[in-house]
């Protein structure tokens, strides 16, 4: 009698167990499906660049992808099944690809409804274009490792291929001072070549903008002229700290605030690349390595390169207590606009009347924002001119009106960096669902 007893109760014990994670999983596959459709209809579940692709056939579920990525909501289980969430968020550098504990996963770039414009590159990193190399994520793959293991290989491979005959002073110019451009340039250095590194920006390219601090590194980057760089889990201080170091301690020069807007072949091996200064830098081969963010699209209004201009928010908790602009209707703006209102006086100047290209959360949280006058809106407006402490606007019917100001913040999109690669005659080729890293 109480062996039944007993075993009724363990069946029992069992099958409440079997049950409360049957049905908790169906609730959690039930949330996951209902944030892809949400996904799908903003138009986020389409990846833009490198992702995990997830092979159903070898999937076994374990979620152990959805617990190593480190973004938010980009992968999720549905039915017991990895999937894409918001895929458009994803930053390609393959956590997930490397936590699937039955290799279930390969990183692909686009898919087979988007595609993705890629430059077409040979094995050693050359363009179509003797003397044009490229490096980093621009080619296609990420990551802080991968992008300045390429600048080392494209500048060996360049060192080797170039003539020596041609009367530049330069051997090559580098464009970009990401991870790919530094490594290119210690690389050069150690090679003895003579060159330059011209950044639009600041120095660290993509990490420099990280909105958080931590930047993780699955394996150790050997550095030209510093070593193996064992660095886990470090921060964006430690890593851009580094790289100032052995730059500083090479006097090696990365000429900051310097964008290279175009790329003209004078013959063979001999390039000529114009920069924003007015410059004419000339050279005997090139190593783009712009990543693939692009540069941000200026308003060009008088007063624009004040230093109180910015195209992005690095640390809104370092602004307190400031009159500040922010300029656009995306995602990037009205997210901006939030995070600075809790401490700042905020106005978000749009130039249409309604925000209709953001997300539905960010909709939601704009409208309480402006509701309970936390920010100010300006729609349908336009900055004309931006002075020490004030701002001028300018309507729709032409009339113009001032406010005080201390800061803005311009979030207007912008460039892509293909169509600079084709205007200097690389070829560009779409990509559609191709794998380029697999177990
Ligand atoms: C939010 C986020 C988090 C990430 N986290 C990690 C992480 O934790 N670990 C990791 O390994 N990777 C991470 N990545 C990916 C990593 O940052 C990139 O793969 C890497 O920075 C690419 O390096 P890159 O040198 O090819 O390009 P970038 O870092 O994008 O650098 C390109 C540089 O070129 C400059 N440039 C562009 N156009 C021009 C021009 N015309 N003239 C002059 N200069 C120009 C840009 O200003 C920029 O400084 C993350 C990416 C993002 C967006
Ligand atoms: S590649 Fe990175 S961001 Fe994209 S899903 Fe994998 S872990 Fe997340």
């Amino acid at each position: 009698m109480w062996e039944v007893l007993i075993y009724g109760f363990v069946i029992l014990l069992s099958g409440a167990i079997v049950w409360y994670y049957w049905s908790s999983g169906q609730k959690r596959s039930k949330e996951v499906a209902a944030k892809v459709e949400q996904a799908q209809e903003e138009g986020r579940f389409q990846p833009v660049s490198l992702h995990p692709y997830i092979d159903p056939h070898k999937c076994i579920g374990s979620g152990a992808c959805v617990r190593a990525c480190p973004e938010e909501d980009i992968l999720g289980l549905i039915d017991g099944k990895g999937t894409l969430i918001n895929a458009s968020s994803c930053i390609g550098h393959g956590a997930c690809f490397h936590a699937c504990p039955v290799d279930a996963i390969s990183l692909r770039i686009g898919t087979e409804v988007r595609g993705v414009d890629l430059p077409h590159i040979k094995p050693n990193y050359e363009t179509n274009i003797s003397g044009i190399y490229i490096a980093g994520e621009l080619g296609g793959m990420g990551l802080i490792k991968n992008s300045a293991e390429q600048g080392v290989q494209a500048c060996n491979n360049l060192a080797e291929e170039l003539p020596s005959e041609c009367s530049c002073e330069t051997d090559v110019v580098i464009i970009g001072a990401g991870p790919a451009g530094i490594a290119a340039a210690l690389k050069a250095k150690e090679k003895g070549l003579t060159f330059r590194v011209l950044e639009q920006d600041s120095l660290g390219g993509t990490v420099f903008t990280f909105p958080r601090d931590k930047v993780v590194m699955t394996s150790p980057m050997d550095l030209p002229l510093y070593g193996k760089l064992k660095l886990n889990n470090t921060s964006k201080a430690e890593l851009l700290g580094i790289w100032n170091e052995v730059l500083d301690k090479h006097q090696i020069q990365i000429e900051e605030h310097s964008k290279v807007e175009r790329i003209s072949q004078i013959g063979a091996y001999h390039f000529k690349l114009d920069t924003s200064k007015g410059e004419a830098v000339e050279a005997r081969s090139v190593i783009i390595a712009i990543g693939r963010r692009g540069t941000p699209r200026k308003l060009g209004v008088p007063g624009e390169e004040s230093s109180k201009v910015a195209y992005r928010l690095l640390e809104p908790e370092h602004i307190q207590g400031e009159k500040v602009l922010v300029v656009g209707g995306g995602d990037s703006a009205v997210e901006s606009a939030l995070l600075l209102a809790d401490h700042n006086e905020v106005h978000l100047s749009y130039r249409k009347q309604h925000f209709a290209r953001i997300k539905k959360g960010n909709q939601e949280k704009l409208e309480a924002a402006l509701a309970s006058g936390k920010i100010s809106p300006l729609l349908g407006t336009n900055v004309s001119r931006i002075e020490e402490k004030k701002l001028s606007l300018v309507r729709e019917d032409g009339s113009e009106f001032e406010i005080e100001n201390d800061r803005i913040y311009i979030f207007a999109g912008g460039e892509l960096p293909i169509p600079f690669l084709q205007d200097a005659g690389i070829t560009v080729e779409k990509t559609f669902g191709k794998t380029l890293r697999k177990h």
